[in-house]
C-alpha cells in the first residue's frame, strides 16, 4: 500500500483545482491531484506541501487532514490522506493553460478524467455536501395537483437516488395511490397525457416540453420466466410500492419540501457506497434476473461496492440471466461497460458475464507472459478499460479485444508467446457476440473493425497517418487511439510513436489534410473539361488514383498538380 499525501486546493469560491498528469502529457484523460508519495522520514503533510512545490511551484497553507480513502487503481493500492489548502505563493496563471483549472464539483461532468479519478473527486464532493438538485419546479407541480385531488404522490427512484447523490437526474419519475385513469383525470384538462405504459400502471405527462412518468403504487404479479411480469397488480401504501424495487438506494421517495422516505435503508447505503437489494436477494434475482445485471451497472456507474449476500446471491442466480433477452443485457452492458469503475466491475464479474457471453470463458484463466510476468488476459481486459473513455464502440472492443488469444497462441523463446491473428479471431468473435445481443448494426462494425486493428502498432509521419484515414476515416482513427493509448498506459509504455502519430494526426485533421475523393482539389468535371477522363468507370479510377498519390505523398493536392498528374494516367 502506498501513502499518497494530496491536497484539494480551493479558492475563494470554494472551486477544486484539478491537475492534468504532465508528465509527456501522453494521456490526455489522465488526472491526478496535486501531491504525491509520502516519503520515509516525512509527514503527510510535509508531503503534501514539498509535492506542491514541485509539481505545480506553489506554496500552500494546508487546513487539517480533511479525509483519507483506501483507493484501488488497476495496478496499485493507493492510501490517500487529503488535505485542504490554500494557494500563498506562487503563479497559477501560468500553469492554468490545460495542465490545471479550477472547477466547481457541479462542472466536474464537463471533463474528461481517469475514470478512477472521478470517482475520487466526486466522492470528496459529496461528503463535501456541495448543493443538491432540488426538485423541478414542474415535477413540484405535478406532485401538488395530485395532492390536491386528494392523492398522494412522491418523487421516486433514480432521480432521487441521483439527487441525493449531488447529481442533476436526468427525468423525474412520479409515483401516486392515484389509479392510472384517475391520473389522467387530474391533467387531462392540463396537460397532455399519453397512457404509455398502462398495463404497467405508467402514465407519461408531458409538461413543459418534459415528459413525466408517473406510475399507481404497484406490486409485481407472478413472475414467469425469471422475468418482469406482464400484468401488475395496485396497491394502497408508499411502502409496499418501495418494498418492490430492486435496490435501498432505488426505493427512496421524496416530497417537494424534501421530505425523505426510506424504509430500507437506502441513504445509508448511499453514503458508505453499498448496493443492496431491497429483500431477500436469491428471491430478487430470482424474480427478476435482469436485475444481476442491473447491480453490476450500478456498481460500474457509480462506483458502489455489492453487499456480501446480494453479491453471493448474484453469483448463485447468475444462469437464469438466460433467460434474458439479448436487447435487455446489450442495454445494461453498454452501460456497465461506459460505468467509471467499468475496470472493477468486469474484473470482479467475469464468471457472471459467461452466462451471457460464453465466449468469453476461455479468456478468464487464461495467462499469457509479458517481459517475462505472467498476466490474466481477463484481469488485463478490464484494467484498461480504466484508461479508455467512456465511448461505447471504444468500451466494446476494449472488453472483447483479445477473445481471440486463446484460439492463437505460439510459444517462442523465453517462454513468451504470440498471437499472430488474432484480432481478427477475436473481431470474429465479437461479432457472434454482439449479434446474439442485438447491438445494432452500425455500433456492431464499427466495434469489430477497431477490434481487428487494435493489434497493429502504426507507423509514424504523414504518409501513415493519411493511410490510416484513407482506410478508416478519422472517427475510428481517433478511436484506435484512443485504444493504443489504454493499452500502453495499462503497461506504463513509454509511447513516443504514437504520441507522435497523435500529434501527426491532429495536424492532418486540423489543415484539412486530404484521405477522400471529396478532399481532392479536383472533380471529375475538371477532369472532363481537361479532357482527361470521360462519365464512367475510368473517371472513377482516375480519380481514386490521384487520391491514392495524394495520400503517397507524391503529388501535391492543389489543382494544377492534379491536373498534370492525371495526365500522366493516360499512360
Ligand atoms: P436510470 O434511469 O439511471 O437507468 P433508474 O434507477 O431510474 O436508473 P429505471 O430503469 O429508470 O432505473 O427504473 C426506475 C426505478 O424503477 C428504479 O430506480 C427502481 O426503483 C425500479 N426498477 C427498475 N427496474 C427494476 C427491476 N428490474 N426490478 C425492480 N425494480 C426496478
Ligand atoms: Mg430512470
Amino acid at each position: 500500500m502506498t501513502h499518497i499525501a494530496a491536497v484539494i486546493l480551493t479558492d475563494e469560491e470554494g472551486k477544486i483545482l484539478i491537475c492534468k498528469r504532465g508528465e509527456g502529457g501522453s494521456c490526455a484523460f489522465l488526472w491526478e491531484f496535486p501531491g504525491g508519495k509520502v516519503e520515509e522520514g516525512e509527514t503527510p503533510e510535509q508531503a503534501a506541501v514539498r509535492e506542491c512545490r514541485e509539481e505545480l511551484a506553489l506554496d500552500v497553507t494546508l487546513g487539517p487532514a480533511y479525509a483519507s480513502l483506501d483507493y484501488s487503481y488497476p495496478d496499485q493500492d493507493l492510501h490517500f490522506t487529503f488535505f485542504c489548502g490554500r494557494v500563498t505563493g506562487g503563479e497559477m496563471e501560468v500553469r492554468v493553460h490545460e495542465e490545471a483549472c479550477w472547477v466547481a464539483p457541479g462542472e466536474l461532468k464537463d471533463y474528461t478524467f481517469c475514470p478512477a479519478d472521478v470517482a475520487l473527486v466526486e466522492r470528496l464532493a459529496w461528503e463535501r455536501q456541495i448543493e443538491l438538485p432540488i426538485m423541478p419546479e414542474m415535477a413540484a407541480k405535478l406532485i401538488g395537483m395530485l395532492n390536491a385531488a386528494g392523492y398522494e404522490a412522491w418523487a421516486v427512484g433514480g432521480c432521487v437516488r441521483d439527487s441525493l447523490l449531488g447529481k442533476v437526474p436526468k427525468d423525474w419519475d412520479l409515483c401516486t395511490s392515484a389509479k392510472p385513469e384517475q391520473v389522467k383525470e387530474c391533467f387531462g384538462g392540463t396537460y397532455k397525457v399519453l397512457d404509455t405504459g398502462l398495463q404497467h400502471g405508467t402514465v407519461t405527462v408531458l409538461a413543459d416540453r418534459d415528459t413525466y412518468e408517473i406510475t399507481t403504487y404497484r406490486a409485481e404479479g407472478d413472475y414467469e420466466d425469471h422475468r418482469r411480469p406482464e400484468d401488475v397488480t395496485f396497491v394502497d401504501s408508499l411502502e409496499e410500492d418501495l418494498a418492490r424495487r430492486d435496490f435501498t438506494i432505488n426505493a427512496i421517495a421524496m416530497g417537494p419540501d424534501g421530505t425523505i422516505i426510506d424504509p430500507f435503508g437506502g441513504q445509508g447505503d448511499l453514503k458508505s457506497g453499498v448496493l443492496r437489494c431491497v429483500g431477500d436477494p436469491e428471491e430478487r434475482f430470482a424474480e427478476d434476473a435482469l436485475r444481476i445485471l442491473r447491480l453490476l451497472r450500478f456498481a460500474s456507474v457509480l462506483d458502489f461496492t455489492i453487499e456480501e449476500e446480494t453479491w453471493q446471491a448474484a453469483y448463485n442466480k447468475r444462469k437464469l440471466l438466460r433467460w434474458v433477452s439479448g436487447e435487455r443485457i446489450a442495454r445494461e452492458m453498454t452501460r456497465l461497460l461506459c460505468g467509471k469503475a467499468a475496470y472493477k466491475v468486469i474484473a470482479q464479474s467475469g464468471e457472471i458475464l459467461t452466462c451471457v457471453m460464453p465466449e468469453i470463458e476461455p479468456a478468464l484463466n487464461f495467462t499469457q507472459k509479458r517481459g517475462g510476468e505472467e498476466q490474466n488476459l481477463w484481469q488485463h481486459a478490464a484494467d484498461t478499460l480504466a484508461y479508455s473513455p467512456d465511448i461505447p464502440e471504444v468500451r466494446w472492443a476494449m472488453l472483447l479485444r483479445d477473445l481471440g488469444k486463446p484460439y492463437c497462441r505460439e510459444t517462442i523463446k523465453a517462454g513468451d508467446s504470440v498471437f499472430e491473428g488474432h484480432g481478427e479471431v477475436s473481431a470474429q468473435l465479437a461479432e457472434v457476440i454482439l449479434r446474439r445481443l442485438k447491438l445494432d448494426r452500425k455500433s456492431r462494425d464499427t466495434v469489430c473493425q477497431l477490434i481487428r486493428f487494435h493489434g497493429i502498432r502504426p507507423a509514424t509521419g504523414d504518409v501513415s497517418v493519411r493511410r490510416w484515414l484513407q482506410l478508416l476515416g478519422p472517427k475510428q482513427v481517433s478511436s484506435l487511439v484512443h485504444i493504443w493509448w489504454a493499452d500502453a498506459a495499462a503497461h506504463h509504455a513509454k509511447a513516443e510513436k504514437l504520441q507522435e502519430f497523435e500529434h501527426t494526426l491532429k495536424e492532418t485533421l486540423e489543415k484539412a489534410g486530404c484521405y477522400a475523393v471529396d478532399q481532392l482539389a479536383i472533380t471529375g468535371g475538371n477532369l472532363l473539361t481537361a479532357g482527361l477522363a470521360k462519365p464512367g468507370p475510368s473517371m472513377s479510377n482516375l480519380l481514386d488514383w490521384l487520391l491514392h498519390e495524394v495520400v503517397e505523398g507524391r503529388v501535391e493536392n492543389t489543382k494544377e498538380a492534379l491536373l498534370d498528374k492525371a495526365r500522366e494516367w493516360q499512360g
